[in-house]
């Protein structure tokens, strides 16, 4: 690798130069500079200034079987030396996308069989929005086109995305949505919920907000419903248990199709291999992306449902949508290979019977008490705490994300990366996390928990 002829400072002054980062207010960055990871191992990344910080968010939600897998790097090599691109347009195939599209159908909730691959969670949204409605069109009904989803949700950052999404700053900056996408509420029953509504009634009046939305639409112009099982980059945000069923009852009803979007949840994350078998959901496509190669290479693979693939082959008809690198050979082999490690090391039972219970409990005991704590909850290898100026009243400090965004730079400098979103701070660590690995991150949170009160006093 070169860039060890380079230092730090080179580095950092180069990306300033040259490099516009996603998701990034540059004037900020300029003025702070970045910080360089320049190697990984297990669930540990080093930066350059020779931190070694524990990776509470799995790079981006992503790294499932954690940093330095050999077998994953030779995966890669031995397919790039056998063939290291052909495409899959023109009525060809390569073996690896075939291969990984059996195993996907495998574990894939009963009905999804078929995979249509990208390389990103944006780009299978994009197919999604595309086939539900190329879908209804092939059924004769092209009107049935609108598509509902939610305040707060993220399934991505293209034009489609950032339109399904319910980002309010992204949307922002969108100059003109795709049209025919709507939002609902959220099922966020920490900010939502009515006094003296139980989690299971604020469930269903936050599934009814669909309902409202078809009747309003008209049934006959809604072709799906999206969401992502639990609300990721929206603040781990994880509905009552009296949600989904409840969704699922709304779609069936009105013949709305349910699209899932598990480029968080998928591979593991829950406790299953999609949340849609751990939470009981029963959808028309499942989009997933990020953990599918552990984020060693990228890929994406929307599966589909038999009820629109069938459509597809019986009624017949180009379907003019796909990219050059839809099913990647490389991409493919890392991803067969990170789901053969998965299996063998059991990594989903340990999350479902072990790492999972324990990291909502583990945050729950150790910082549940703590001033600035408001709620503290979980669902598999995901958690969120609740920052709050007031734990009865849910007060927040103002300015809003001033004070999660302190608690996340004390946890950061103190060896636990953690991201914030507003004034939530949220965790999705990788599947290899131990109990010991747990408790070594709720003490950094601890600590910073109390260095952000500090800060704090008197605001
Ligand atoms: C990350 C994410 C996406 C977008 O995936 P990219 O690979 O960044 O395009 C879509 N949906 C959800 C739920 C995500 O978390």
């Amino acid at each position: 690798m070169t860039y060890q002829n380079y230092s730090l400072a080179q580095l950092r002054q180069a990306d300033a130069a040259h490099h516009l980062h996603p998701f990034t207010d540059h004037k900020d960055l300029r003025a702070a500079g970045s910080r360089i990871v320049s190697r990984a191992d297990g669930p540990f990344v080093y930066d350059m200034d020779g931190n070694e910080i524990l990776d509470g968010m799995a790079g981006l939600w992503c790294v499932n079987v954690g940093y330095g897998r050999d077998e994953l790097a030779e995966a890669a090599f031995e397919q790039m030396r056998e063939l290291p691109y052909y495409n899959s347009f023109f009525r060809c195939s390569t073996p690896t996308p075939v291969l990984l599209a059996k195993k996907l159908a495998e574990i894939a909730p009963d009905g999804l069989n078929q995979v249509f691959y990208g390389s990103s969670g944006s780009e299978a949204n994009d197919t999604a929005l595309r086939l539900v409605r190329h879908y209804w069109a092939l059924e004769g009904r092209p009107e049935k086109n609108r598509v509902i989803s939610r305040d707060w949700a993220y399934h991505g950052s293209t034009i489609a995305g950032t339109s399904l999404g319910g980002m309010a700053a992204m949307h922002h900056q969108l100059h003109g949505a795709v049209p025919n996408i709507v939002h609902v509420m959220p099922p966020y029953a920490y900010e939502l919920a009515e006094a003296g509504e139980s989690d299971e009634q604020f469930g269903l009046r936050a599934a009814r907000a669909l309902e409202e939305a078809i009747l309003e639409a008209g049934p006959d112009t809604v072709a799906a419903f999206i969401g992502e099982p639990v609300m990721g980059a929206g603040g781990v945000k994880i509905p009552p248990a009296s949600y989904w069923p409840e969704i699922q009852r709304i779609c069936r009803k009105y013949d709305v199709l349910l699209m899932l979007d598990e480029v968080i949840t998928g591979y593991g994350r829950t406790g299953a291999w999609f949340a849609a078998q751990s939470m009981g959901i029963e959808p028309d496509t499942i989009t997933t992306a990020k953990a599918l190669t552990s984020g060693y290479q990228p890929l994406s693979a929307l599966l589909v449902g038999d009820r629109i693939a069938t459509a597809l082959v019986e009624k017949g008809g180009e379907f003019f949508h796909g990219y050059t690198y839809s099913g990647h050979p490389v991409a493919c082999a890392v991803a067969l290979k990170n789901l053969e490690i998965i299996e063998r090391e059991g990594l989903i039972e340990r999350v479902r019977d072990e790492t999972g219970p324990y990291l909502g409990q583990a945050l729950r005991e150790k910082l549940g008490d703590h001033d600035l704590v408001g709620e503290v909850r979980g669902f598999g290898l995901l958690a969120a705490v609740e920052i709050v100026k007031d734990k009865k009243t849910k007060t927040r400090f103002d300015p809003v994300g001033r004070a999660a965004g302190l608690v996340r730079d004390h946890a950061i400098a103190n060896g636990l990366m953690m991201r914030a979103v507003n004034d939530t701070m949220i965790l999705s660590p990788p599947l290899i996390w131990t109990k010991e690995t747990i408790d070594m991150a709720c003490e950094r949170i601890a600590k910073a928990l109390d260095l952000a009160r500090r800060d704090l006093q008197g605001a």
